[in-house]
């Protein structure tokens, strides 16, 4: 089944179809014949019309999504897998974290990639020692609290960039915050180390106040020494990371269909609605069925951090993902459905109830002065 639209509720309750679009507009929804409307507003029109009218309940797959989402690995009865840590890079603004990440990044590209990495990506994935890291770029704190209310949080563990010359600022102090919310642990890196006169112990003094005991005190908090600039102190900062990451022994099923979640989503004028996503669990593969969000599709096309063209994405895979019919949100999760009528159901129910949520934040009847003025 598809979500009633205005056609067809106006040929079930014998109507012509502009007495409910006008109906529809009083209470602020501009709306086709060919849109979609939720069993509220339905209701609310068949009053109005004067109509008896009652509604078949649609089949409803968010319940059995939500109980994908929510099953833990261990109940899909297969082994588990090692997978890479989610890195996510977090700190005070000119702390030096864009210099960190770009830093990482054009040291340490998987396959010794050489260069040319100028273009923004919301995440990649780096090796050292035979190892992977994968690392997520999110605008800021703030992104990262959001996509965490959201339960869309994918990081296993945070990296706090710390200025050395600066020290703890309003904004370490909501990333440590942020970080001890989602329980993931934190590896300090103390940039900017080869300024002069700095004081080293001033920070580690400003951190414990805060809740970080760095582990040379007797802590828990590896405080990793770094020159971002100087691309010094970069190797150790990634051993520790390997090391915590081993210690958390990260672990996953591989063997079923993917999930995940959008960080960015755009639209490419050669390839259409792209999302930049991370797999979760499982393997996406070309030719899948997602929805993401309110959009849906068929993958058609995945790239890699690079560029490359992959045919499938394992767990903590970066992966651009070409095939949706709309670009998602970021932080919205993708999930693979049986098959595309699913996929589509799913998104444009979605789709429905947020435009009768809005309506219903909106409230009431609007003139038409407001509508015009949107
Ligand atoms: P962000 O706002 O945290 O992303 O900080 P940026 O990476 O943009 O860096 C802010 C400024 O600090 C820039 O001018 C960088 O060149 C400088 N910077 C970053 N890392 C270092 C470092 O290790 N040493 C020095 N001396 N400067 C750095
Ligand atoms: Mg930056």
């Amino acid at each position: 089944t598809s979500p009633m639209t205005v056609r067809s509720l106006a040929e079930a309750m014998g109507r012509p179809a502009r007495d409910l679009i006008t109906i529809m507009f009083k209470h602020g929804e501009m709306v086709t014949i060919n849109d979609a409307l939720d069993d509220e507003m339905a209701l609310e029109i068949a009053m109005e019309l004067g109509v008896d009218l009652t509604i078949e309940p649609e089949e409803d797959f968010e319940d059995a999504i939500t109980e994908i989402l929510e099953r833990s690995d261990a109940d899909f009865g297969i082994d588990l897998v090692a997978r890479p840590p989610i890195v996510t890079v977090l700190g005070h603004v000119d702390h030096g974290k864009t210099t960190l990440v770009d830093r990482i990044r054009s040291s340490n590209v998987v396959d010794g990639e050489a260069g040319g990495i100028t273009q923004h990506i919301a995440a990649y994935q780096v090796g050292h020692n035979g190892q992977k890291v994968t690392f997520v770029d999110t605008p800021g704190h703030a992104a990262f609290g959001e996509m965490r209310a959201r339960g869309a949080n994918v990081t296993d563990m945070v990296v706090l960039v710390v200025a050395a010359d600066d020290g703890v600022m309003p904004q370490t102090v909501e990333c440590i915050s942020h970080a001890k919310a989602a329980g993931v642990p934190i590896v300090v890196a103390m940039n900017k180390c080869d300024l002069p006169d700095i004081n080293e112990q001033r920070i580690l003094t400003e951190l414990s106040q805060h809740g970080i005991l760095p582990s040379e005190w007797g802590g828990d908090v590896e405080v990793v020494r770094v020159s971002a600039l100087q691309g010094t102190g970069i190797d150790d900062l990634l051993e520790t990371l390997l090391l915590t990451a081993e210690l958390q022994e990260f672990r996953t099923v591989d063997s079923i269909p993917a999930d995940g979640v959008c960080l960015e989503g755009f639209m490419d004028e050669g390839r259409g609605p792209l999302a930049w996503a991370l797999v979760r669990r499982g393997t996406l593969r070309i030719g899948d069925n997602i929805c993401c969000g309110t959009s849906f599709g068929r993958v058609r096309a995945m790239y890699d951090d690079a560029g490359r063209e992959i045919q499938e994405a394992g767990p903590s895979t970066p992966v651009k993902i070409a095939g949706l019919d709309q670009v998602p949100s970021a932080g919205s999760r993708f999930l693979v459905m049986d098959d595309i009528e699913q996929a589509r159901e799913v998104a444009e129910l979605r789709e429905a109830r947020g435009r009768s949520a809005v309506l219903a934040q909106r409230g009431g009847p609007v003139s038409l002065e407001d509508f015009f003025k949107h």
